[in-house]
């Protein structure tokens, strides 16, 4: 049977746009897409779909044998703003379906790794412009630490029993498809929604927060660029930078203007500023543009662009 590739988490934010993009790309059956719950209609209308507890080793492994899977994308985990609320079950999750995955690499029962980690790995102590690949790293949130720890254990994975995984430090993530799934970036979708539904906007950052942002499509490709990049390219074994563009919400709601004049926008920062506080403001991705030749392509005027007449239909 051929080899097939394992999307885990695959109805999330990101996980949706990457199970279609790799369907896209190579045969709606080389790829398994799997999460605890159902994905939304295009997801669920073709190709393979488990259901799968990604904390379950066993029931990882059966699908792993079933479906000869080769590479896997785990995507799933509990994002910042959620994990702030549950710090044991976001710790349990995004610790334990990383080993999970990290062991069956180990013992070669898989051959490539896929794990995202985030800019929440750095903290109030960071330089927050140009943020360096190597800097100082100390979490402040449930979330950071646990992407922060996952990023030690890829690379003590790499060098000490030679899994192959690789990884991105995403921004906040842009995109129409999915709801985001509680992250402190979350504004940035929010605010084209309702934009185009009500035309004002409640922004639960201040709007002089500037933070890394970047559009879907362009994380799908880094994300399949360091898949398909050669293993000796892959120099960084702990999580790569990465960067699109950097905007405030006062930024997002003067592009939004530009395609509808009336809108408006209020602010009231709750507990997610504080987060975001902690946060870089732009990120130095020139390893990942070395290494692996990383380029991204959206700035703010075509997320802004791309947004709106996506969902424009929508309202
Ligand atoms: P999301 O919350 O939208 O999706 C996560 C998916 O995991 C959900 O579909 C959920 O049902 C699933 N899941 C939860 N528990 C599970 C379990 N036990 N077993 C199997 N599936 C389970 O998240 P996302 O935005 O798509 O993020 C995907 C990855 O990228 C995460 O590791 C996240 O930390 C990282 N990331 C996301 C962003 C962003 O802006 N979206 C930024 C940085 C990093």
């Amino acid at each position: 049977m051929k080899s097939r590739i394992l999307i885990i988490g695959a109805c999330g934010q990101i996980g949706t746009e990457l199970t279609l993009a790799l369907r896209t790309r190579f045969g709606a059956d080389k790829v398994v897409a799997s999460d605890i719950r159902e994905g939304n209609v295009e997801l669920m209308s073709e190709g393979h779909f488990e259901l799968l507890d990604a904390t379950d080793l066993k029931a990882v492994e059966d699908i792993i044998l079933f479906h000869n899977v080769e590479t896997v994308y785990l995507m799933a985990a509990m994002l910042s703003a959620v994990a702030e609320r549950f710090p044991a079950k976001a710790w349990h999750l995004n610790m334990t379906s990383l080993f999970n995955i990290l062991n069956l690499g180990k013992e070669k029962k898989i051959k490539k790794i896929f794990w995202p980690s985030s800019i929440a790995v750095f903290g109030e102590t960071t330089p927050a412009h140009n943020t360096p690949q190597l800097t100082v790293m100390e979490p402040s949130t449930v979330y950071g630490i646990s992407k922060q720890t996952g990023e030690r254990w890829c690379e003590y994975y790499n060098k000490k029993f030679g899994v192959d995984v690789r990884s991105i430090r995403y921004p906040g993530l842009i995109s129409y498809t999915t709801e985001p799934g509680g992250g402190t970036t979350d504004y940035a979708v929010d605010i084209y929604h309702r934009a185009l539904k009500h035309g004002n906007y409640r922004c639960f950052l201040e709007e002089e927060t500037v933070l890394p942002m970047m559009y879907m499509e362009d994380a799908i490709r880094a994300t399949i660029q360091i898949m398909d990049a050669p293993k000796k390219a892959i120099k960084i074994r702990s999580s790569y930078n990465l960067s699109g563009v950097s905007f405030a919400p006062e930024d997002v709601a003067e592009s939004i203007k530009k395609h509808l004049p009336d809108f408006s926008i209020t602010y009231e920062p709750d507990f997610r500023q504080a987060i975001a506080d902690t946060w870089p403001a732009s990120i130095d991705d020139s390893a990942a543009r070395n290494d692996w030749g990383w380029k991204h392509e959206y700035g703010l005027e075509e997320i802004t662009d791309v947004m709106l007449e996506n969902l424009r239909g929508k309202y």
